[in-house]
């Protein structure tokens, strides 16, 4: 039974909390769309014993410990994560509902497909002849995904619908489908962006954090910029004084808050420090303060000591 509280919506949906459902949710959420990752059901990284060429872990990484970061950085942005598998898709006027194993009923403008080894509960959506193909196996017949149903920026026939991850034909690595989840996010937060006003010169959203030594003193001037927004979009600056405004607005807020400064550079370091830590397994860090050939060498040690006696 589903009673009001499973009911709710959510302007991005993301199925699958594996490398490309999870890189995708990162950048959604840090491009402030109200993100839900549905993340429940057959995982293929979970069969990877131990996961040994994903850049930045010198020593590899358990899966599971990998697991827990992405987790908790998708946390960290503000995307929601619920353990359950979603089981059926289908189309309303404005985009998509959701419904769950577990009951719950999720209204959503854009839905990202990022579960390698499930596409059956987009069967509902009725365009199984386009977006399965059928192949004979031991006699019998088997519809699966058709991998060139997406483009190769994840976009799909159905507005609103993209795939990412090996699902979409990308190589079958963890770091690869991890990128491609970044690439089919910004495609989407590019079309929401579209969707809200935005013109297709400012549309694109880089997700950079800058220091702000590099921003000339000619920068900091919020009229300088306005310059530039309305160079970017001179061809149609016809467009309701308030949507110019607002989004004109909006676009300068996220360039100028892209720069931090020097104390907050180092502020978010040692804190970067401690949120890694706080991962590990204590033994192995204290370990790793007297071994300078392991991992937690390029950690900082006080940073780290710290952590340790804090209860
Ligand atoms: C045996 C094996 C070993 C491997 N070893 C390596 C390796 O060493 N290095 C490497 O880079 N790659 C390895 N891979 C490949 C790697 O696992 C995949 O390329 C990568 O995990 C694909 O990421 P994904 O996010 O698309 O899918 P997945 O990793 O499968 O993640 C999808 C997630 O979606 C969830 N899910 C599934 N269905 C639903 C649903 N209906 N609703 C909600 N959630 C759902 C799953 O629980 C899972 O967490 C290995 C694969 C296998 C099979």
């Amino acid at each position: 039974m589903t009673d009001e509280t499973d009911r709710r919506t959510a302007e991005t949906v993301i199925v699958g909390g594996g490398p490309a459902g999870a890189s995708a949710a990162v950048f959604c959420a840090r491009a402030g769309l109200d993100t839900l990752v549905f993340d429940r059901g057959r995982s293929s990284l979970k069969r990877c014993a131990h996961l040994e060429n994903y850049l930045g872990f010198p020593g590899g990484i358990d899966v599971a410990t990998f697991y827990e970061l992405a987790r908790a950085q998708m946390r960290e942005f503000g995307a929601e994560l619920v353990s359950d598998l979603v089981e059926s898709v289908t189309r309303t006027d404005t985009g998509f509902r959701v419904e769950t194993q577990q009951g719950r009923v999720v209204e959503t403008d854009r839905l990202v497909a990022a579960a390698k080894y499930d596409a059956d509960y987009l069967r509902p959506l009725g365009t199984q002849d386009a977006m399965f193909t059928t192949h004979e196996h031991d006699g019998e017949s088997e519809a699966y995904f058709d991998r060139e149903y997406p483009d190769d920026d994840g976009r799909t026939p159905i507005e609103g619908l993209y795939v990412a991850g090996p699902l979409a034909g990308v190589a079958d690595q963890a770091i690869v489908a991890a990128g491609h989840g970044a690439t089919v996010a910004r495609t989407l937060i590019a079309d929401a962006r579209r969707d809200d006003g935005y013109w297709d010169a400012v549309a694109d959203r880089v997700d950079w954090v800058r220091r702000a030594a590099e921003l000339d003193d000619e920068w900091t001037d919020r009229e300088r910029w306005r310059e530039w927004f309305d160079g970017q979009v001179l061809d149609d600056l016809s467009r309701e004084a308030e949507t110019v405004d607002r989004v004109r607005e909006a676009v300068i807020d996220e360039k100028l808050a892209a720069y931090i400064d020097d104390a907050e550079i180092e502020r978010r370091a040692e804190r970067g420090h401690r949120r890694l830590a706080a991962t590990l397994d204590d033994d192995a860090i204290v370990d790793g303060l007297d071994d300078p050939t392991v991992v937690l060498d390029s950690l900082d040690d006080d940073t780290i000591r710290s952590y340790l006696d804090e209860p």
